[in-house]
């Protein structure tokens, strides 16, 4: 939707059943049309920006006049970026102003990472969809606050905490910024089955095993972080599809670049028990 105008922004809340209080993200095609979406372009910015746009990259600013309080869930912030899909620029060349471009699913649902997984319920409340094949990253982008020229992560994603690092030096880490960042949300990513992290996958479960699969439920998952992002979504949904009681996800690494991939897995097993 048309990121400057309330009214379209306000359609994409209700087709996603979103809270209000869950900010969007406004994707711009350049750097001059996010400069004019902020009152701050602090220096820092000019640095990450180079580094990582157009890519998989969020920076959230102190917001200009220019965007609407919906946009922005009522702060005076505003989360820009810009991307590298080929598809996707194109249709920012095509028009005079930003979008503002969520993923492509009901709140709290699992993000789609290709047409494959649109939500039929949610379709139907869209006027169409621009086909940009699978995504390449597969997991949402990284973002982070700029706001004040101090650099802030608040959600973890494929731009990773030592990329940005090499660029800003040691930034903070928000921890569970819940009201902050949807993607924060502590129930997010879900699908209808519920999922279980654990250590070995069973030898009659469904799920995601990094060894090999036992029975024709099982898929097996990259043991290299950005591999295993960008199967992560796919394969949730085609084990959603299953039928199965529970899905069982082999719990990851700890280790640095399986931060993103933490971040949405413990999100996604979220249990009203745990
Ligand atoms: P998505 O889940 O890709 O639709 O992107 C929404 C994400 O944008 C949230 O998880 C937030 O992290 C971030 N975001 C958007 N606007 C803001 C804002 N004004 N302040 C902080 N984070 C924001
Ligand atoms: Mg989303």
């Amino acid at each position: 939707g048309n990121a400057l105008n309330p009214e379209s922004v306000a359609k994409i809340f209700a087709a996603k059943e979103r809270p209000s209080e869950h900010p969007l993200i406004i994707h711009s095609r350049d750097i001059a049309q996010a400069r004019s979406l902020v009152v701050d372009w602090p220096q820092v910015a000019s640095e990450l920006a180079s580094a990582f746009w157009p890519g998989p990259f969020t920076m959230v600013f102190q917001k200009s006049e220019l965007v609407p309080d919906e946009i922005s869930a009522g702060k005076n912030t505003v989360a820009i970026r810009i991307s590298n899909h080929q598809v996707f620029k194109s249709l920012l060349e095509l028009i005079e102003f930003p979008i503002a471009a969520p993923s492509a699913n009901r709140f709290t649902k699992l993000s789609p990472s290709s047409s494959d997984h649109l939500d039929s319920m949610l379709l139907n409340r869209c006027a169409g969809y621009l086909e940009g094949g699978a995504c390449a990253v597969g997991i949402e982008s990284t973002v982070v606050s700029v706001v004040g020229g101090l650099v802030e992560l608040l959600r973890p994603g494929h731009i990773s905490l030592s990329d940005i690092e090499a660029v800003a030096g040691p930034i903070t880490v928000k921890p569970n910024s819940v009201g902050i960042a949807p993607g924060q949300h502590h129930a997010h990513y879900r699908t209808v089955t519920p999922i279980r992290l654990v250590e070995k996958i069973s030898t009659r479960g469904c799920g995601l095993t990094f060894g090999p699969p036992k029975n024709s439920m099982q898929l097996r998952w990259s043991f290299d972080p950005v591999m295993a992002a960008k199967e992560l979504y796919d394969a949730l949904y085609r084990l959603d599809q299953m039928s199965s009681e529970v899905i069982e996800v082999e719990k990851p690494p700890t280790g640095s670049g399986w931060e993103a991939i933490w971040d949405r897995l413990s999100r996604a097993a979220f249990s009203e028990n745990s």
